[in-house]
């Protein structure tokens, strides 16, 4: 833009974004042409304002620039075709916001809704067909009255309010430091499967649910640990690099890939960027690699659990508080012991988390994230955070008001070759440096050297939800403390040392609780959260209440003011829908799988073991395996054949349970259907394993697995 605006109109759209102009109509029409001949240079016909509903993913409808332009002459009218793209254009378009979930408030509102340009975030082209391409407009989505209708107004407002508490607490800190400007940064490690095309197409779950409703593990699957980090297939390896190339021209930074646990599971990360980038960029990676995989005849699996008995994907969102200076407020630095500034940011973070847990367990819930959460892979629904040795060590001995114990500066620490007791040292093996905390893989939230890396975020989910109740709750904690701090100087100019350490002191005891650097996956855990008090939400429409509680209302609503009360009951119906929903569609896509494909598979398998055997009695063979077999299979045969008709009959019962409340129907749900579907699998899984392979109708997992 600064290359193709004249400079004044760069300066006003400067000026705009940092929250001081409005755009006006010369500056907007100015800056839509420049943008126009510059997509037009790529290719560009089309133009979309691209937005993100409550569905997860991201909408757009394409417009051409061909406009008619007509002339009244004496001698008729003439009309032209030309291209144009109008200032209004570009800041605003108004789909119709009936057609997406809308928790209920277009019944009591109007169904209009508006797109807007989120001037934050870079317009990109993108390929279209035949050679042309498509100008991408990144926006906002909101309600003729202005309610959030998306994911991302909500991010937005949750930035602009961490910026304005987070300033507050700095320049109360330190006077002199003028910082106006905080934001949060983001980094976003994206795990997925890859399948074959091929197999994906015969497997109708995997088509409609994103996941395998029934498969049994083959013998080999990830217990080698031969996976992780493991040689990248070929296929995969030209995939990805197809998906690196295509984000850069995006200006996506895609840094690392790799193998992940499972087989045919992988990542990429890419480098951090202010969070609501990294949440548009994380958007088109997922868009282009689907794109990409294509062409390379495989199909990418978001979903959290696409393979019963194998590693799940997540998405962990690698969080951190930056200055408009630049600075991490998260980083430790060589002296977190005495960078008071950087205590107190901590504690903001797991204050806010101490007291607002059960929504970041809210922000990450879905139906297909919960086969995740609390299984030994993905840390569990208690949310608590590590922060490591040394950190504990820092926030113990502050609170204890002692010396620090153990602590050299990290920096000069180094692991020896051969451990600390066998001093040797390697020839050709650098020494080198130690970070300052080891890893806790376990930790749904762990402290990971100067940010946070919130673990149980789903693969599938945008991270954006998630990072806006991170952005509410620790703002809520920065409002708090800043008070506290206030009322602790009293009327001196600014806090003096003590003043920092006492209000340190306190909430070091307040957030105490939610301070946990043990196995997240034990047993213990589970009852030590429950002496501390900690909730341990077990399901996703039990965590959904928790948007009703006041306390979190209040947080949200009037402490923050992110959300409208409306905003916040739309969501809450928006999610219990959901997930009621996509039981429902696993349910009976479970039910067309088992009546159509294996059911009548095994029957016939069942008719020919028992003429087979029927014709062996007839040649006077007594004994014949075929009998065995056939005894083996019948009762199996019938076992299912009982779960298919449970399965039948808890969907219409499902289907006619009518309730007011959306809570108790995703309860319903998640009480009556879901272990249901489980049931139907074991029997399944059962049959699959005495069925004659030629029988067996579906690709299995040793296909699914380990075919890429
Ligand atoms: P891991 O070792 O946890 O697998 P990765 O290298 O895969 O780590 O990913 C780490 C992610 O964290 C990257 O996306 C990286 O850019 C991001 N990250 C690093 N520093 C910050 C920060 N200050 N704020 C947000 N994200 C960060
Ligand atoms: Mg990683």
């Amino acid at each position: 833009m600064a290359k193709s605006l004249p400079k004044p109109i760069f300066a006003s759209f400067l000026k705009q974004r940092r929250g001081r102009h409005n755009l006006d109509k010369p500056t907007a029409d100015a800056i839509a042409h420049a943008v126009r001949i510059w997509a037009m240079d790529r290719g560009a016909t089309h133009f979309t304002h691209w937005f993100q509903p409550q569905t997860g993913t991201t909408a757009e409808k394409h417009d051409a620039f061909l406009s008619l332009v007509t002339n009244f002459t004496p001698g008729g009218e003439e009309t032209t075709p030309i291209d144009l793209f109008s200032g209004s254009q570009l800041l605003q378009s108004e789909p119709d916001a009936s057609s997406f979930p809308s928790g209920g408030m277009r019944t009591t509102f109007e169904a209009r809704g508006y797109t807007i340009w989120d001037t934050s975030s870079s317009m990109f082209v993108q390929d279209g067909p035949n050679g042309t391409s498509i100008l991408y407009i990144p926006s906002v989505f909101i309600s003729y009255n202005g309610d959030a209708l998306d994911e991302k107004t909500v991010l937005l407002r949750s930035n602009e309010v961490l910026s304005r508490a987070a300033c507050d607490l700095i320049n109360l800190l330190e006077p002199e430091a003028h910082v106006n400007h905080v934001y949060t940064t983001l980094g976003t490690e994206q795990e997925f499967f890859l399948v074959d095309r091929n197999m994906y197409s015969l497997r109708p779950d995997l088509k409609i649910t994103g996941r395998t409703l029934v498969g049994q593990l083959p013998p080999r699957h990830q217990q080698l640990e031969d996976h992780y980090f493991g040689r990248i297939p070929t296929r995969v390896m030209r995939t990805i690099s197809e998906l690196e190339l295509e984000c850069l021209r995006l200006g996506v930074p895609i840094k690392t890939r790799h193998n992940e646990v499972a087989p045919a599971q992988f990542e990429v990360a890419p480098i951090f960027e202010e969070a609501s980038v990294a949440v548009d960029h994380n958007l088109l990676t997922m868009d282009v690699l689907h794109k990409v995989a294509h062409r390379h005849n495989l199909r990418v699996l978001y979903h959290e659990k696409p393979y019963k008995g194998v590693n799940g994907s997540g998405k962990h969102c690698n969080w951190a508080i930056a200055t408009d200076r630049g600075e991490n407020l998260l980083d430790p630095t060589v002296r977190p012991e005495t960078n008071y500034r950087f205590i107190i940011f901590l504690l903001a973070v797991l204050r806010g988390l101490e007291q607002h847990a059960p929504l970041l367990r809210v922000a990450i819930s879905s139906s297909s994230n919960e086969h995740r959460l609390g299984a030994q892979e993905a840390p569990p629904g208690i949310i608590s955070a590590f922060l490591g040795d040394q950190l504990n060590e820092v926030l113990d001995a502050i609170e204890q008001n002692r010396p620090i114990k153990n602590f050299s500066v990290p920096q000069f620490q180094s692991i020896k070759v051969g451990g600390t007791v066998l001093d040797v040292k390697v020839a050709g093996l650098p020494h080198i440096a130690r970070d300052l905390t080891d890893r806790n893989r376990t930790s749904p939230f762990a402290f990971t050297g100067n940010k946070f890396e919130f673990r149980a975020v789903g693969s599938k989910q945008s991270p954006s939800f998630p990072v806006t109740v991170l952005n509410c709750a620790v703002t809520a904690a920065i409002g708090e403390i800043t008070q506290a701090l206030k009322e602790q100087t009293g009327d001196k100019p600014r806090p003096s040392t003590e003043d920092k350490l006492a209000v340190i002191r306190k909430f070091i005891k307040l957030t105490k609780p939610v301070r946990f650097e043990g196995d997240n996956y034990s047993e213990e855990w589970v009852k030590e959260a429950e002496a501390r008090g900690l909730p341990n939400i077990k399901s996703a429409p039990e965590a959904f209440t928790y948007l009703k509680k006041p306390e979190h209302v209040e947080m949200l609503t009037k402490t923050t003011g992110i959300f409208t009360e409306n905003e916040l009951d739309s969501r809450y119906y928006i999610l219990n829908e959901r997930y009621a929903k996509d039981i429902l569609i696993e349910a009976e896509t479970l039910k067309t799988i088992i009546g159509q494909q294996v059911l009548p598979a095994a029957f016939e398998y069942r008719k020919t073991l028992a003429e087979s055997a029927a014709a062996l009695k007839t040649a006077g063979v007594e004994t014949a395996p075929e009998v065995d077999a056939l005894n083996e299979l019948a009762p199996l045969v019938s076992a299912l054949q009982k779960e298919y008709k449970k399965l039948s009959d808890v969907i219409v019962e499902f289907c006619d349970a009518h309730t007011e409340d959306a809570n108790v129907h995703a309860q319903l749900a998640y009480k009556n259907v879901v272990p249901v579907i489980a049931s139907v699998r074991d029997a399944s899984d059962a049959l699959e394993v005495v069925i004659a392979d030629k029988y067996w109708p579906l690709p299995k997992y040793t296909e699914l697995l380990l075919t890429v």
